[in-house]
């Protein structure tokens, strides 16, 4: 064990971040190669009363892989990835990337198959997004990575393993026993779940729950604190024939979002679109910068001044025809909402489609680059960026909301993303503490609307640490304990992922 565990020197600082460069502590690091050795860490660190923080690819936002004391243990030297038996399936350890994952499902099949949830960052770990449960554009029309997780293999508290699939263990009502096989003929374990109903829109705030549910989902998007995922298997699907990518862009604010609205109204289009992916004004100044850094380098194009919103769509389809129908459809729908086609980007295939999901993710990352150029002026500073998803119809309202609050505020704004699932992120770059704290204010206000209207407070990153308070308002206090004595059924001495979520130690 002594070999295994390190004290916690400066080589490893890097560790104590993730995204949202919120900085914690630890006072010691792992990184086991295998599930053997990761199980013998947990197990060693329970005895001993060790907090235990997981870490996959670290590309979180929301401070969950950010240790607060106690142990940090790195999964990123657990690989190893193989097809599934019946070759419709990819077995991936903790530690591998998506990145590694797709390419992976590429060679192996040929290019006929492939991992429909798109997180967007290439080296979030398979571990970290089966934690997090994962989502990203291509989510409007294949879900979220939960839909896709067929087994997982789960280290729990006391360095037991459960071997989890899909279909084998299912609650009553509300009542749950996991034994026999899945805990390797070792015991049982049995509780109640809390009574909580989740909000119809897209979720991952807190513990997932329902009726009569599939246990396996209790472990997806639990961030860390039920256990350590060290391998999950994934499904997947045929691969579209044709994908392609069109960037429309309208010289008008809210010709985007009006855009947006009519693409996800319109009949024609829904065997065709796989994201809706909407970009504001702030959005498009950070991709100039970018741009312009990199001097046309790299596929990036300089996007005209003149274009004040963009939104980039996904078209699949299995004949040519079907795609040209597609995308005149698309051009009527650019006219229809203000803009002007000709204005649009199309990229059917090679570099050119690289470039545009490249330009996508650039967009968090220039907010991420300059949260850290800010942070280094003033350190209290950290990501502000909002996750909340709203139903349908009030969206066009929340978006308003959003916009109108932020400018009586006088603060600096992007505002980009899955607009397709009714789920914007706004990130505030706040340039001193102030700023900071109004942006937090005004945050805390959102995250008690979205409790009112039937919204969440994180449709994709999870709560982490940094979204606790936001999910007391949107569930209430009795939920977040009942989640409290869910946890503690697994982890009663409340080790694992402490405090994400919710505080482990709350005195009401
Ligand atoms: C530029 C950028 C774009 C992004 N875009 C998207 C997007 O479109 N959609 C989206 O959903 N997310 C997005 N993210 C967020 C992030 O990539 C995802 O949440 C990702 O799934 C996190 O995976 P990770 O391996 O990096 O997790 P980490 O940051 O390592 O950990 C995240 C959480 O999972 C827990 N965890 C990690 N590994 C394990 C494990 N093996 N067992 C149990 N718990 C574990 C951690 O304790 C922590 O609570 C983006 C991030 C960046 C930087």
């Amino acid at each position: 064990m002594k070999k295994s565990i390190r004290n916690f020197t400066n080589e490893y600082d890097l560790y104590l971040q993730d995204e949202s460069r919120k900085t914690g502590y630890a006072e010691t690091v792992s990184f086991p190669k295998d599930i053997e050795e990761a199980a013998s860490i947990v197990k060693y660190c329970c005895e001993n009363d060790v907090p235990v923080t997981v870490r996959s690819g670290g590309t979180g936002v929301g401070a969950g892989a950010v240790p607060f004391g106690g142990h940090l243990m790195s999964m990123e030297k657990i690989k190893g990835l193989k097809m599934g038996a019946d070759g419709m399936s990819v077995i991936a350890g903790a530690g591998c990337s998506l990145n590694e994952i797709n390419r992976f499902i590429t060679i192996n099949t040929g290019g006929n198959l492939f991992l429909p949830p798109d997180p967007t960052e290439g080296s979030a770990g398979a571990g970290g997004m089966v934690s997090c449960n994962s989502s990203g554009a291509r989510t409007y029309m294949y879900g979220p990575v939960r839909n896709y997780v067929k087994r997982l293999t789960i280290i729990l508290s006391d360095g037991k393993i459960l071997d989890i699939e899909r279909g084998k263990i299912f609650a009553s009502g509300r009542n749950f026993e996991i034994n026999g096989e899945a805990l390797g003929g070792t015991g049982k374990i049995s509780g109640k779940l809390p009574g909580y109903e989740m909000p119809k829109v897209k979720n991952a705030a807190g513990y997932y729950i329902k009726e009569d549910m599939d246990l396996i989902d209790l472990f997806i998007g639990a961030e860390g604190t039920l256990g350590i995922v060290t391998e999950a298997e994934f499904s997947l699907v045929e691969k579209p024939k044709y994908i392609w990518g069109i960037i429309a862009f309208f010289r008008n604010e809210e010709n985007g979002i009006d855009f947006s609205e009519m693409v996800k109204g319109c009949d024609d289009l829904s065997n065709s679109i796989m994201s809706v992916e909407f970009f504001d004004q702030g959005s498009l100044e950070l991709l100039r910068e970018k741009a312009e850094a990199s001097k046309g380098s790299g596929g990036f194009r300089i996007i005209p001044s003149e274009f004040k919103e963009a939104v980039f769509t996904e078209l699949k389809g299995e004949a040519h025809e079907d795609m040209i129908l597609a995308l005149k459809r698309l051009e009527d729908l650019i006219t229809a909402a203000g803009g002007n086609p000709d204005d649009a980007w199309c990229a059917v295939s090679g570099r050119s489609f690289e470039a545009f999901k490249e330009l996508r993710h650039a967009t968090p990352e220039g907010v991420n680059n300059r949260i850290a150029e800010i942070k280094k002026s003033c350190p209290a500073i950290t990501k502000l960026g909002s996750d909340m998803s709203v139903p349908g119809k009030l969206f066009k309202e929340t978006v308003k909301m959003y916009k109108r609050d932020l400018e009586n505020a006088g603060l600096e704004y992007v505002m980009f993303g899955h607009i397709g699932d009714s789920h914007l992120h706004v990130n505030i770059i706040s340039r001193n503490e102030e700023e900071y704290f109004k942006g937090k204010e005004i945050f805390a206000g959102w995250a008690e609307h979205m409790g009112m209207i039937g919204g969440s407070i994180s449709a994709e990153h999870g709560v982490g640490k940094l979204k606790r308070e936001f999910l007391v308002k949107m569930y209430g206090e009795k939920s977040e304990d009942e989640m409290r004595e869910l946890k503690k059924i697994f982890d009663p001495k409340g080790l694992l992922g402490r405090d994400n979520i919710f505080l482990w130690d709350i005195v009401r």
